[in-house]
C-alpha cells in the first residue's frame, strides 16, 4: 500500500493571518509535498509555482488561517453514537416518526433502528416514550440518543433484545425510567442505562466503523478542522486510523492519548506504554488521558468546598498516590499527559503532582482538561507552572440567565467562578480550547465565538456569563492554531511560514475582524490538510 503522492500548489490573491510577525501584506503562499515552501506577493508565488509545474488556485480575497485543531475531541467515540438518522431540529413528535420512518425504510427487515441528536421539546405533550415510534420501525428494535448524551430512548422491542424487562437499580444516577403503572417507559438516564441497550446493538462490521471514522474526520473538515487530540484514544482507534492513512483516507492530523482507566494495573501501564512510539505521517499516539474527578452536574467534581447537595469532595480515585504513580511512569516514558479535572480542589492537586515530576529530557508540556472552576488560589497555583490549561468555554451553553440551571445550582456563589479563561491568561498559562465533541459540538467557530462572546451565538438577548472573562478575536483564533502547536511542542505548526505544515483554513472572511455573532455562521471555504484539499468549497 501506498500513500497518495503529495504535490504542489499555490494560492493567490488570499488574505493571509499568518500567526507570526512576518510577511506582513503577504497575499500568496506555495505548498510542496505537505509543506508550505514560500510566502509572498501573487507575482513571486505564481512564478515560482509555474516554474515547478504546480496548479494556481486563485483565493478570490478569502482568509487563510492556519489549520485549526481541536484539543479535545472524541471523534471515534462520536462517528459510534451518530449512528443512524440524524433527529436533531426536528420540533415535533409526527416530524420524528416521520424522519424514522423514512430511515427505517432504507434498512433491512431485521435490522435495528438507531437515531441521535433527539431533543426533548417534542416530547413535552407525550412524555419520552419508546412505543411512540413501535410504528414507524414497524416492529423493529428502536434505540435513539438524545443530544446531551445523557439520555436515550428505546422501544419494547430493544428493551427486550437487551434483557431489560424491569428497571434495575444503579450505583450511579442512572435510572430505566417506568411510569405509574411500573410499565417502563423506554426512557433511558445516563451512561449505565442507556448503554444497557446500546450494548445490546449488533456490532458495525470492521469495514462500516472504519468507514465512518473516516466520514467523521471530512465532516469535521467542514467546518475548518484540520485536527485534534483525541482523548478516548484505545489500541483499536489507533488500528483504524492507521488503516485508513495506509488506504489514503485519512484526512486529519491526530494526537491520541490513551484511556487510562481509574482500575489499571501496572501491566496495563507498561502495554500504553510499549505502544507509545506508533505513528504515521498524519498522527502520533504518544499522549495519555487520566481523569482526577467528574463532573459539577451528577456531584462528582472535586472541590474544595462541598457543592450545595453536600457532593464533590472526593477524587475518582480510591487512592490518590496512584494517580501519582501512573503520571510518574507515563511521564517517565516521555509522554504527554493530559488530565481531566473539572473541579477546582482537582484541578490544585494535579497541579501538585505535575510539580512534583522530575525534569528530564523526554519530559513533555502536561495539560489539564476542563478545569471548569478555579479558586484565586488555583490561579495562583497555575502561575508558573508550566501546564497547558485546555478549556471549553461553549460548555457554557448549558447554563441558564437566572442560574436555575443543575450546574449552577450546585455551585452556587461559585458558578461566578466558571470558565476563568480570562484569568487564567493572564496567570501566563497557556490556553487550548477545544469542544469535547460528541459531548458539546464540534463546530471551532462556536467554539471560538463562545469564548469571545461567553454567550450564545447569535441571539440577541442571550445571557452573557462573566462578560470579564472573554477573549478577544485573535486570542480565540491562536488558542484553536498555534498555542496547541506550541504546546505539544510543534514550532512548524500553528503558523503560516515557510517550513511549516501545510493545514490551512481558508474562510470566506476575515474570522477575527468577524464579531462573534458573525464568526459562528461564517462560511468554510476549504480546508487543507498536508497540502490537500480535503475539503473544498470553492
Ligand atoms: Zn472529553
Amino acid at each position: 500500500m501506498t500513500l497518495p503522492t503529495p504535490t504542489g500548489f499555490a494560492l493567490i490573491d488570499a488574505h493571509l493571518i499568518t500567526n507570526t510577525p512576518h510577511h506582513a501584506g503577504a497575499t500568496a503562499l506555495l505548498v510542496e509535498h505537505g509543506r508550505i515552501t514560500a510566502v509572498g506577493d501573487d507575482t513571486e508565488i505564481e512564478a515560482l509555482a509555474l516554474a515547478a509545474g504546480y496548479p494556481v488556485r486563485n483565493a478570490g480575497g478569502a482568509t487563510v488561517t492556519p489549520g485549526l485543531f481541536d484539543s479535545h475531541t472524541h471523534p471515534h467515540w462520536a462517528a459510534d453514537v451518530t449512528r443512524g438518522v440524524d433527529l436533531g431540529g426536528l420540533g415535533t413528535v409526527a416530524d420524528l416518526q416521520a424522519a424514522v420512518a423514512a430511515y427505517a425504510a432504507t434498512l433491512p427487515d431485521d435490522a435495528w433502528v438507531l437515531g441521535w441528536n433527539l431533543e426533548f421539546e417534542p416530547f413535552e405533550a407525550t412524555g419520552v416514550r419508546g412505543d411512540l415510534f413501535d410504528d414507524a420501525v414497524a416492529g423493529r428494535p428502536f434505540a435513539a440518543m438524545f443530544y446531551d448524551l445523557h439520555s436515550g430512548l428505546a422501544n419494547a422491542a430493544a428493551l427486550t433484545a437487551a434483557g431489560v424487562t424491569a428497571a434495575p437499580v444503579f450505583e450511579d444516577m442512572s435510572e430505566v425510567v417506568v411510569d405509574a403503572s411500573g410499565a417502563l417507559t423506554g426512557e433511558l438516564r445516563e451512561p449505565s442505562a442507556y448503554q444497557l441497550v446500546f450494548n445490546a446493538v449488533p456490532a458495525r462490521s470492521h469495514e462500516a466503523e472504519r468507514d465512518a471514522l473516516r466520514d467523521m474526520f471530512r465532516t469535521l473538515a467542514a467546518a475548518g478542522l484540520t485536527g485534534g487530540a483525541i482523548m478516548d484514544g484505545k489500541p483499536r482507534t489507533v488500528d483504524l486510523i492507521e488503516e485508513l492513512e495506509q488506504r489514503g483516507e485519512l484526512d486529519h492530523r491526530l494526537v491520541v492519548h490513551h484511556w487510562h482507566a481509574v482500575t489499571d494495573d501496572d501491566a496495563a501501564v507498561a502495554r500504553v506504554i510499549a505502544a507509545k512510539d506508533r505513528r504515521g505521517r498524519l498522527w502520533e499516539s504518544d499522549g495519555i488521558k487520566l481523569f482526577s474527578d467528574g463532573v459539577i452536574d451528577t456531584g462528582t467534581a472535586w472541590l474544595h468546598q462541598p457543592d450545595t447537595c453536600g457532593d464533590g469532595v472526593h477524587a475518582f480515585w480510591p487512592d490518590w498516590n496512584r494517580y501519582r504513580e501512573v503520571v510518574r511512569a507515563y511521564h517517565d516514558a516521555g509522554m504527554i499527559i493530559a488530565t481531566h479535572a473539572v473541579g477546582d480542589f482537582a484541578v490544585n492537586r494535579v497541579l501538585d503532582a505535575y510539580a512534583e515530576l522530575p525534569a528530564h529530557a523526554a519530559a513533555r508540556v502536561h495539560s489539564i482538561e476542563h478545569l471548569e472552576v478555579l479558586a484565586d488560589e488555583d490561579l495562583e497555583k497555575l502561575t508558573g507552572s508550566g501546564v497547558t490549561a485546555s478549556m471549553q468555554p461553549l460548555h457554557m451553553q448549558w447554563r441558564e440567565g437566572d442560574d436555575s440551571d443543575n450546574w449552577a445550582v450546585r455551585l452556587g456563589e461559585r458558578a461566578a467562578t466558571g470558565y476563568r479563561v480570562r484569568d487564567v491568561l493572564n496567570t501566563g498559562t497557556r490556553v487550548t480550547l477545544g469542544s469535547d465533541w460528541p459531548v458539546a459540538h464540534y463546530d471551532p467557530r462556536i467554539g471560538m465565538a463562545w469564548a469571545r462572546g461567553r454567550s450564545t451565538p447569535g441571539v440577541a438577548g442571550a445571557p452573557v456569563f462573566e462578560p470579564d472573562q472573554r477573549l478577544t478575536g485573535e486570542e480565540a483564533l491562536l488558542a484553536y492554531t498555534l498555542w496547541p502547536a506550541l504546546a505539544r511542542g510543534h514550532e512548524d505548526r500553528g503558523i503560516i511560514a515557510p517550513g511549516a505544515l501545510a493545514d490551512l483554513t481558508l474562510w470566506s472572511g476575515d474570522p477575527v475582524a468577524a464579531s462573534a455573532d458573525e464568526l459562528a455562521t461564517l462560511p468554510i471555504a476549504a480546508t487543507v490538510v498536508d497540502g490537500r484539499f480535503v475539503y473544498d468549497a470553492f
